[in-house]
């Protein structure tokens, strides 16, 4: 049965989210050891992502989190040197992998529905998919707040099944995570692609039906 639609999975699949992530901690970190943070660049790195471990990796008040752990109290001139900066490597380093908006705008071309299925919330994921600029491109966006269910759970498959009115097998899904995207998709019954670039796959061997290096390795197996 021919490929009508392509679903992904967003992070660390059309975008490089732990990449970002690493680098808003960083610039973040210099910005509170410029405003007075006595602390090892170092250590003030490894204390935020145990934050993030331990709250989960979109923790909105890690700042909060971190100078409570790190000074017993809320200091506003180190936090909000913070937040200001791993806002603004945000805005500016939102990106998406390499060949990702050409590859959809290419496949949009030839009558393929295009749809994002991910875990993050509702509001964090449009502002991802309004940053990278595809919203355009996208028939169907379904998040963890449509169905409150997380892949590899069969619901948020089933809803994008649903929305993009196409059986199972008419789908093609790509994803870094074997267990949540992968075996997820593959459960209810679509084709899958496992994309070894991201940061999930880089040394696993996976068992989906296709695996790519570069998202525009895609043309060949929808063609
Ligand atoms: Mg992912």
């Amino acid at each position: 049965m021919p490929i009508k639609a392509v679903l992904f999975d967003l992070d660390n699949t059309l975008i490089d989210f732990m990449k970002l992530k690493r680098m808003c901690v960083e610039n973040a970190v210099d910005a509170m050891i410029d405003s007075g943070l006595e602390m090892k660049k170092e250590e003030a790195i490894k204390t935020l992502f145990n934050i993030y471990s331990d709250q989960g990796i979109e923790y909105q008040e890690v700042f909060q989190e971190f100078s409570r752990r790190v000074l017993g109290r809320e200091d506003y001139r180190i936090m909000a040197a913070g937040i200001n900066s791993y806002r603004k490597t945000k805005i500016s380093y939102l990106k998406p992998y390499p060949h990702v908006v050409s590859t959809l705008t290419e496949l949009a071309k030839k009558g393929i529905k295009l749809a994002i299925v991910t875990d993050a919330e509702k509001m964090q994921a449009w502002l991802r998919i309004s940053a990278l600029e595809i919203g355009h491109l996208l028939d169907v966006v379904i998040t963890s707040s449509d169905t409150g269910k997380k892949k590899p759970n069969l619901e948020p498959f089933k809803k994008a099944l649903e929305e993009l009115d196409m059986k199972a097998e008419e789908c093609l899904f790509i994803g870094d995570h074997l267990e949540r995207d992968i075996e997820g998709a593959k459960k209810i019954g679509m084709k899958t692609c496992f994309a070894r670039y991201g940061y999930n796959g880089r040394s696993i061997k996976s068992n989906a039906d296709h695996e790519i290096d570069d998202i525009n390795e895609l043309f060949d197996i929808v063609r």
